[in-house]
């Protein structure tokens, strides 16, 4: 029977190639968001040819919804012949500005040497037409299957998947009772098997001056020069400390197997003009200067411990400096998720990737976090992995490509685990 399917496969190579130039060919930038509902169309007339019930669900009111960009969504379901468990695919359908640099169409979808190029190409699109083709193939050869099927195309990803997963989990699509397996095709490679990501804490950071002339700083109180202090404790304390902690998460790539946090931006004093104002600055002491950091944490780590290390950088400060005040705000937070190994929906792509590659899957953690937090937190849903074609580093880069035998190979891997799920003996 799995000789069968690879053949099914196998045998849907020219189709593969052209789905995943179609889908390329929307091009679906976020932001702003556009073209969600002419990419959930589509996908809507091909599943819906293929026997799958489809629904197009608008996220009204969510960050960035509008009449001019709608966060338009696709779910589709194929309900098999008998009871039994359901398993869902799901891929983003927006993708990044273009950038410089390309030397192809980023919206041609051009073929070259077995690579299909375009933006999206590899994050995620090819893994989009991976997921479809496998679960195509697979109803060609088990149509009497047990359970569900669904496929979903979902926006936002790229900006936090507020009017994307982040909705649909609100409504109950990713409800345990509905759905039991989650994969996400992103481009973790063939042979690796995501398991979850780490957490997120931004923050902004201001500290508080008073303004005067800047021939008398004396008479004012400099906010950069405070900043400057926090600055220098962090290089002191924080960032050593944060160097030093280990995780049993295996992140990729390795220099993010630790905590990190990243200085995002820093600004003080007045503001910047427009690039073709031609005057001189005026002499001002700063009275307010303002940092935003990207605090990346681990599945050891607790929120309250992160947010107070950054505390204690503070308070350590304001004991030593006179006049030091300080304003510290959340501005977004995400807790790390990381499935367990025994879980389902990775033992059975685990074997998978086994039979058909030869080789025992790499386990990885992402570094930056994907739609599985939306369905770990709002669904409740823990049987969930990242598992796609394509190579992690190509996403957001100029000439941005898929592989055609790297879709085909992870579609078959796609496709024998909806055998071990829904094909009891
Ligand atoms: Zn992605």
């Amino acid at each position: 029977m799995s000789d069968n399917l690879f053949s099914a496969i196998d045998a849907k190579r020219d189709d593969i190639i052209a789905l995943a130039q179609d889908l390329i060919r929307i091009p679906t930038l976020n932001p702003p968001g556009e073209n969600y509902r002419l990419i959930c169309e589509y996908l809507e007339k091909r599943l819906s040819g293929k026997g799958f019930e489809v629904e197009l669900i608008r996220a009204h009111g969510t960050p960035g919804d509008s009449e001019k960009y709608p966060r338009w969504n696709v779910v589709a379901r194929k309900e098999g012949a008998h009871k039994g468990e359901c398993v869902h695919f799901n891929s983003h359908i927006d993708v990044v500005e273009v950038g410089k640099g390309w030397t192809t169409d980023p919206f041609g979808g051009e073929l070259k040497d077995g690579k299909i190029y375009g933006r999206g190409a590899c994050d995620m699109k090819g893994g989009l037409a991976a997921s479809i083709v496998a679960a195509e193939a697979f109803l060609e050869i088990h149509p009497d299957f047990a359970g569900a099927i669904e496929i979903s195309g979902t926006g936002d990803e790229e900006s936090g998947g507020y009017g994307g997963v982040a909705y649909l989990a609100e409504k109950g699509f990713f409800s345990p009772a509905r759905v039991q397996h989650v994969i996400i095709p992103e481009p973790l490679h063939k042979d690796r098997i995501c398991l979850g990501h780490r957490g997120v804490w931004w923050a902004e950071l201001e500290t508080h001056g008073h303004i005067a002339h800047g021939s008398m700083p004396f008479l004012g109180d400099c906010a950069v020069r405070h900043m400057g202090a926090v600055m220098n404790e962090m290089e002191e304390s924080l960032f050593p400390a944060l160097a030093q902690k280990t995780t049993e998460m295996p992140v990729v790539p390795e220099g993010a197997r630790q905590s990190t946090m990243n200085i995002n931006s820093i600004h003080g004093g007045e503001p910047q003009q427009d690039p073709d104002f031609t005057g001189l600055p005026a002499p001002c002491v700063p009275d307010s200067c303002k940092m935003v950091i990207d605090r990346r944490f681990l599945i050891e780590e607790n929120i309250d411990d992160v947010q107070q290390e950054v505390k204690d950088v503070l308070e350590k400060v304001a004991s030593e400096r006179e006049d030091f005040k300080y304003d510290l705000r959340e501005m977004h937070r995400v807790l790390p998720s990381m499935t367990e190994k025994s879980a389902p929906v990775v033992e059975t792509v685990s074997k998978a990737i086994e039979e058909i590659m030869g080789k025992v899957p790499e386990y990885v953690v992402s570094p930056g976090t994907y739609d599985q937090k939306h369905i770990d937190r709002i669904g409740k849903l823990k049987n969930c992995i990242a598992y796609g074609p394509g190579i992690l580093e190509l996403a957001h880069q100029p000439d941005e490509y898929i592989g055609v035998d790297d879709m085909l190979d992870s579609a078959k891997v796609m496709a024998q685990s909806l055998t071990k799920l829904l094909c009891p003996k």
